[in-house]
Order: C-alpha cells, then sequence, then structure tokens
C-alpha cells in the first residue's frame, strides 16, 4: 500500500445525493462505512468537505450580495457537512475531530496543523470544516492546502464520473478518458478537474491527485489499493 495519509476532498454535491439540496442520510452513511474500510486497513484519513449542496459564494454574488460576504456563508455551509460526516462515522465507530478554519470553539476544534497530524497518528479522522478560511477560495484549493500541510501522500478528488476525459462524456460518445495526466495539461487544456490554484498547489509540492467516481461502493479502498479505477493527476499523460 503505497498511500499511508490521504486527503479525501468529498465535494458538498457528493453528500445530497439525489436530492435537489441538502443533505441525504444514507449517502453520507455510505462514505462513513467506506472510509472505516480503510482505516481499519491503518490508512490515515483527512477529509476536506465542501459546501456547495447548501450554498455557493459566486452564486450569491450574482444575485447581488457581497462576494466576501457570501463566501464566509459558503464556508459556514461547509461546517454543516463537516460535522454531519462527523456524525455518520462516530456512529461507524470511527473517532473524528473536525478542525473548522474560522473558529466555532463551541462546535468543533480549530484548525490547528500540529495537532490535526496528531489525530491522524492516533488513527482519527480529521475532517477540514470552514474552508481554508478565507474568501475567494474553494475548498479544491483547500484541499490542496491541507494535503501540503499534513503531508498527505494523496489527494483522493471524489467525483460523480470515473475519472478525466478530453472531452464531456455525456456529449461526445467517443470521449477519451486519461489513465494519468500530468498537472501541465490539466492546466494549459482547462481540464476539469480541481480549479487551477489546487492544481499548481499540488504540481509545486508533488501530490498526486486520483479522481474517480465515489458512487461505486469501495472504490476509496480501490483507490487506497492503487487499483486503476479513475485518473491519476501526476504522472505522464496515457489514455485508456
Ligand atoms: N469558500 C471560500 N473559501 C474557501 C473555501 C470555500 O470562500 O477556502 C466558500 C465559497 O463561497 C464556496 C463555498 O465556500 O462556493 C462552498 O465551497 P465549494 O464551492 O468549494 O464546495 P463544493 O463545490 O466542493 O461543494
Amino acid at each position: 500500500m503505497t498511500y499511508q495519509r490521504i486527503l479525501l476532498k468529498l465535494s458538498g454535491e457528493a453528500l445530497m445525493g439525489e436530492l435537489a439540496y441538502g443533505i441525504d442520510p444514507m449517502i453520507v452513511q455510505g462514505i462513513a462505512e467506506e472510509v472505516l474500510e480503510v482505516v481499519s486497513m491503518g490508512v490515515q484519513v483527512a477529509i476536506v468537505v465542501g459546501g456547495g449542496n447548501i450554498f455557493r459564494g459566486v452564486k450569491g454574488a450574482s444575485a447581488g450580495m457581497d462576494r466576501a460576504t457570501a463566501d464566509y456563508i459558503g464556508m459556514i455551509a461547509t461546517v454543516m457537512n463537516a460535522m454531519t460526516l462527523q456524525d455518520s462515522l462516530e456512529r461507524a465507530g470511527v473517532p473524528t475531530r473536525v478542525q473548522t478554519a474560522i473558529e466555532m470553539k463551541e462546535v468543533a476544534e480549530p484548525y490547528i496543523r500540529r495537532r490535526a497530524i496528531r489525530h491522524l497518528e492516533k488513527q482519527r479522522v480529521v475532517i477540514f470544516g470552514a474552508g481554508s478560511g478565507n474568501p475567494f477560495f474553494t475548498t479544491d484549493t483547500t484541499a490542496a492546502l491541507r494535503a501540503a500541510e499534513i503531508n498527505a501522500d494523496v489527494v483522493f478528488k471524489a467525483t460523480k464520473v470515473d475519472g478525466v476525459y478530453d472531452s464531456d462524456p455525456n456529449k461526445n460518445p467517443n470521449a477519451q478518458r486519461f489513465n494519468t495526466l500530468t498537472y501541465a495539461h490539466v492546466l494549459t487544456q482547462d481540464l476539469k478537474v480541481m480549479d487551477s490554484t489546487a492544481i499548481a498547489l499540488c504540481k509545486d509540492n508533488n501530490i498526486p491527485i486520483v479522481v474517480f467516481d465515489l458512487s461505486v461502493r469501495g472504490n476509496i479502498r480501490r483507490a487506497v489499493m492503487e487499483e486503476p479505477i479513475g485518473t491519476v493527476v501526476g504522472g505522464s499523460c496515457e489514455i485508456s
């Protein structure tokens, strides 16, 4: 097993399932069971969770809100997701800590890097809420940042598709999936993996990104075992 410490990025939408808004408890329970599986294998798991299932700053701003205020609301939304995940994980028997980049000490620990690492060493799952604490950023960038800070071996970008394609597979039946991709290729071709700040951070710190479909049961374990289930960004370019 190459990956001892992983940073799992879950979008808010990943918690939504088929709902139009909010959180599907069954979906969250399924994720918790998958995380339990890899924690039981001895893998250290940190999670950055998004908030798009509840609120997105850009959307608020396009409706006339002040962008920074809207982004703070988006960050607070991620804390609701983080606490929901924590509840599910702990019910599944996984000790968990939530750390937030905006202090909310009644409900979670503040983000303290060294403490987060200590929790991971003690086999606790650490969920990072409130993004980076800064407006104008995303939780994808937060995932890359936290991965670098905690020396994660890899970022797992769990999505709804089974990897990165050269064009939209829903529109183009001949779209081809990449097995592997370079960071430079993602940036120059503007491929939809993570935003460019996140990709650049992973590139600078040599952190591979594995993009895979979260809806397939067992995929977190398969990704940890390095089974070819999606696209790995970091190596060379190779079409499957
Ligand atoms: N956000 C922010 N700074 C951060 C991370 C998130 O301002 O460091 C805000 C931003 O408004 C974003 C929202 O939080 O739209 C929810 O995060 P994101 O859109 O990344 O969630 P996801 O798409 O992963 O569900």
